[in-house]
């Protein structure tokens, strides 16, 4: 390469490997550059790009910022790109914004973020599922991008398998009738809508489990899970109860500051879980859970029919409650813990509780996590309260005797949310 003159072209071994550090796609948009998408043929669309430019004149572009001639058709001087952004980048109305230091970061971090994902070997696939769904009228967006980035951070790679189309296995409870109607009417009122629409909701949960996923696992294409979910409680701790035990599985959290799904650094503190015995009555059939981790349920608001229950309470240790305290997946881990423990010591020490009223008030990865350590084999039938219309009121039962492992609407369970 030696008295290779700037402005020439670049040379074979050049090209292949911006080609190869690029992976074959735009620094920019990311589009993949060897297959025509109209035709769908390999076709070889991608462009050389030069950062600073190749000539000398001003006509060529970012050619004056001072970088010897003999390197500018270098590959570190060089980017893959689509034809449409090769052309802005250099377009005269906009050249001033496509800096060198500018473009240089781009091509660094497209460069580095192949360099990692590609580095990600088979054993770090996970098959994404995402259920998303509105909650009190609010919607948020969970695509498979915003999916793909999370769990990128965690050092894995999403499969949005062919057979499960190309949106990968998505529960999507938008559009279906019934979730806002809860708004404006009593509490018994919004329970029975509420309970309406989960049944109609947890139907199409169970559809896409049993049809999509289960398949997968059972001829073993799929070996992690990875979980997003965004809708009402009940229906997160419903589709925790369906996924399946034996596959390694990771639960995300949509974080309200920043509308990412990308966990944060675990901190070093010991914050953490604990269980208090809140009411030591003796245990009967029935009794209460109480979880205080995204806010905290006064003892008053305790439905008068629960309230001569045995009763526990899970709360976080070292750390307030509030809603953004499942900030990193260590605490989500302590928390899955915790309620691992509680259920184990059910079995041990409350062996005649046939059904458990839980009232949460939880972020939501916690509330799948709930239904996803639920036995329904060996642990007490799961009751589950929503605060509607300033009431705690049971709108979902998981598990329970001749319907293991199945979710239903607790409705005619009159008694429970007067
Ligand atoms: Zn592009």
């Amino acid at each position: 390469m030696s008295g290779a003159r700037g402005g020439g072209r670049p040379s074979d071994a050049v090209r292949r490997e911006v080609w190869v550090r690029s992976a074959g796609r735009c620094a920019l948009c990311n589009a993949y550059l060897l297959e025509g998408s109209m035709s769908g043929r390999v076709l070889h669309l991608g462009e050389l790009a030069h950062i600073v430019g190749g000539g000398s004149s001003a006509r060529s572009p970012r050619s004056l910022y001072p970088l010897d001639p003999a390197r500018r058709d270098d590959a570190d001087n060089l980017m893959l790109l689509c034809a449409d952004q090769h052309r802005e980048i250099d377009a005269a109305g906009a050249v001033d914004l496509f800096t060198v230091e500018k473009l240089r970061r781009i091509k660094q971090e497209h460069e580095d973020r192949v360099r990692h994902v590609t580095g990600l070997g088979p054993d770090r696939a996970t098959t994404v599922v995402r259920m998303v769904g509105p909650v009190h009228g609010n919607e948020v967006e969970l695509s498979q991008q915003t999916a793909a980035a999370a769990v990128i951070a965690e050092d894995r790679y999403p499969l949005f398998l062919e057979s499960y189309t190309r949106h990968g296995l998505e529960i999507d409870l938008r559009g279906m009738p019934g979730e806002s109607a809860v708004l404006p009417c009593t509490a018994d009122r919004a329970a029975s809508a509420s309970r309406a629409y989960y049944r109609t909701a947890a139907e199409v949960i169970d559809g896409v489990i049993e049809q999509r996923l289960r398949p997968g696992i059972t001829r073993d294409a799929v070996r992690h899970v990875s979980v997003f979910g965004f809708a009402r409680l009940p229906l997160l701790v419903h589709l925790g109860s369906r996924l399946d035990d034996t596959v390694p599985t990771d639960i995300y959290q949509r974080h309200r500051e920043n509308e990412s799904w990308v966990w944060r650094d675990r901190d070093h503190t010991r914050a953490g879980f604990t269980t208090l015995l809140d009411r030591d009555v003796p245990a009967g059939n029935e009794a209460v859970l109480i979880v205080n981790v995204s806010g905290a349920i006064g003892m008053q608001e305790v439905p008068d029919a629960l309230a001569e229950l045995r009763r526990w309470e899970i709360r976080p240790v070292g750390v307030p409650t509030g809603p953004g305290i499942m900030r990193d997946s260590g605490r989500l881990e302590r928390f899955t813990a915790e309620l691992r423990g509680f259920f184990a010591g059910l079995e041990a020490d409350a062996k005649t509780v046939e059904r458990l009223h839980v009232l949460p008030a939880v972020p939501m990865s916690a509330a799948i996590a709930l239904g996803r350590v639920h036995h329904p084999q060996v642990h007490p039938q799961l009751v589950v309260y929503e605060r509607l219309a300033g009431r705690y009121v049971a709108t979902l039962e998981v598990g329970g005797v001749g319907r293991a492992g199945a979710g239903t609407t607790a409705e005619g369970a009159s008694g429970w949310g007067a």
